[in-house]
């Protein structure tokens, strides 16, 4: 994990949200390879570990056993871009799952910091990025120019809004119904295209949103009886 990669983290536990504080043991040019993130509020500490926050040590068992993703056809990188609009360098994109196969290629591409979130298989390196065990995005406000989710890390869509900056755009599954927080752009067979909305009050970070407040049923046409 590149070490100016620390601000962009909020713990992600029930308490006012918090940076956290970062204590490294070893890092190999830039990159923090093993150390800890702390927690100055709930004092709890998030290892860095082959230089990937560990949020969720059982989601991080799970994806190292799972099998590594399938490799990116050759245009993953050029279309990732295309469709997340990322026309410049810099700044940070978020691959979840399956995604993370077309990591290297677009940071190549745009010179992007992937942020990978619960990626399959081994550790990947995510040089001048991260990677992350966490099941949601344990991330601050407008840290994301852009992300992208599939079938196994969509349901972490409410927090990745969060922290996406206004106009940035999130490439998700069809079958994940379309959050609070993006307006749609675009959708085929396998996915949609949003972008997130100006105002953020309708994505609540890392917190579940509320139970949405049933709508006053509509006058019935028909005479009731
Ligand atoms: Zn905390």
């Amino acid at each position: 994990m590149r070490l100016d990669l620390v601000e962009i983290f909020r713990c992600p536990r029930a308490h006012a949200p918090a940076s956290l504080i970062a204590a490294v043991d070893a890092a190999v040019d830039g990159d923090v390879t093993r150390g800890v993130l702390g927690c100055p509020v709930c004092d709890v500490r998030y290892p860095i570990i082959a230089g990937a926050v560990v949020f969720d040590e059982r989601l991080r068992a799970a994806c190292l056993a799972a099998g590594p993703a399938p490799r990116a056809t050759p245009d993953a990188a050029l279309r990732t871009a295309a469709l997340l609009d990322l026309t410049g360098p810099g700044g940070r994109v978020l691959l979840g799952g399956t995604a993370v196969a077309a990591a290297d290629a677009l940071a190549a591409l745009v010179d992007v910091a992937i942020v990978a979130l619960d990626p399959p298989g081994p550790t990947p390196a995510a040089p001048g990025g991260v990677a992350v065990y966490a099941g949601a995005a344990p991330l601050g406000p407008a840290v994301l120019r852009g992300a992208v989710l599939d079938g196994e890390t969509a349901g972490a869509a409410p927090t990745v809004i969060a922290a996406l900056r206004p106009g940035a755009r999130l490439l998700a599954p069809v079958a994940l119904a379309m959050p609070a927080g993006v307006r749609p752009l675009a959708r085929d067979a396998e996915h949609w295209l949003a972008e997130r909305t100006d105002d953020g009050a309708a994505a609540v970070p890392l917190r579940r949103a509320a139970p949405a407040v049933p709508a006053a049923p509509a006058a019935s046409p028909r005479p009731a009886r």
